[in-house]
């Protein structure tokens, strides 16, 4: 059965929107900032919400750095953001490995940037690869094999900008060579835009070089899978400014409820149908990749509850 969705609606009154959820997830580049610039009206937009009790998580599918490194890139950019408030897929990946109780004596090989490393540290979990192997290099010789730690028993792919042939054969060798090794995908993100000038390859090329070679699939952790929405709404228990006591017992117990939550977001195929799978009413922006003539384009087929420019139109928008 196909979901026809209906059209995406401009976003004409803010204030019933807000007043309909407890939580706001907001993606981060095209939302908050742009690359390290600020997008205009953000730091009123968050007072204002905060103003109002609402609890606000930003998502990131940029796996390049921590929850901690992104505190600090909310801080210079002169946003008071807590660093449990940060959910990147770098923190997804070792999330996901703690959820399944992955072994402590087992080991991670990463291909991906430093983030990854750090989280997987903070969680207690050994790991090998990560920008290290970025110089190696493979000498072809007869006979030569090459070698891999058989204690390995997860791969875990983000963006790399180290990627190299040495390392798609480790990884490849892990996963080949040990059915039970798990592949994991901090995102698929087809390109990003390290640059205003063009498209660059995103995380989804390093994740298919190696889906391509081992012939599996990866567990995303990243947008748009569900993981990080459910890992959200069973973890984030801190009590909300609310006007029922019954309400707020019910959060600090059980999370939020995800029909309380507005996932906000400038890309279709990973934010909006993030918050689309998570049952969460969904917000694109228009500060990000996404315009509206690609919105309403008859080969897009994900509608987004509503759309506007830029998140801080949350300030002007009122009935009326
Ligand atoms: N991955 C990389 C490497 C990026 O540079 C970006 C955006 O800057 C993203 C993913 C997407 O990030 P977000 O989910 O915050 O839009
Ligand atoms: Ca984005």
């Amino acid at each position: 059965v196909t979901k026809v969705s209906a059209s995406a609606q401009p976003l004409k009154n803010a204030d019933e929107l807000i007043d309909s959820v407890e939580t706001f997830i907001f993606d981060c580049d095209g939302v908050i900032w742009k690359g390290d610039k600020l997008i205009d009206g953000v730091p009123e937009t968050l007072d204002m919400l905060r103003a109002k009790g609402k609890r606000l998580v930003f998502v990131t599918n940029n796996s390049t750095k921590s929850r901690k490194q992104y505190g600090k890139k909310f801080e210079t950019l002169g946003l008071s953001v807590n660093e449990e408030e940060i959910f990147a897929s770098s923190f997804a990946a070792a999330a996901y490995l703690k959820s399944i109780d992955f072994p402590k004596d087992k080991k991670v090989y990463v291909i991906g940037e430093d983030g990854i490393l750090k989280e997987l540290e903070l969680a207690g979990y050994q790991y090998l690869g990560g920008p290290a192997d970025g110089e190696k290099k493979i000498e072809l010789k007869p006979g030569f094999l090459m070698e891999h730690d058989k204690d390995v028993g997860a791969v875990v792919v983000g963006f790399d900008r180290y990627f190299n042939y040495y390392k798609i054969q480790y990884g490849t060798l892990c996963v080949r060579e040990n059915p039970g090794c798990l592949f994991i995908a901090t995102n698929r993100d087809a390109v990003t835009h390290l640059t205003d000038a063009q498209e660059w390859a995103g995380g989804g090329s390093m994740v298919g070089a190696i889906a391509g070679s081992c012939q599996r699939e990866p567990i995303v952790v990243g947008k748009p899978s569900t993981f990080m929405m459910d890992y959200l709404a069973n973890n984030l228990t801190r009590p909300l400014v609310s006007n029922s006591s019954l309400m707020s017992l019910f959060n600090d117990r059980f999370g939020i409820s995800k029909s309380q939550i507005c996932m906000v977001g400038d890309r279709l195929d990973t934010d909006i149908l993030f918050g689309q799978n998570g049952g969460c009413k969904t917000l694109l922006v228009l500060s990000g990749v996404t315009s509206l003539s690609m919105l309403q384009s008859p080969s897009n087929s994900i509608q987004p509850d509503f759309y506007t420019n830029k998140i801080s139109d949350f300030l002007s928008l009122k009935a009326a």
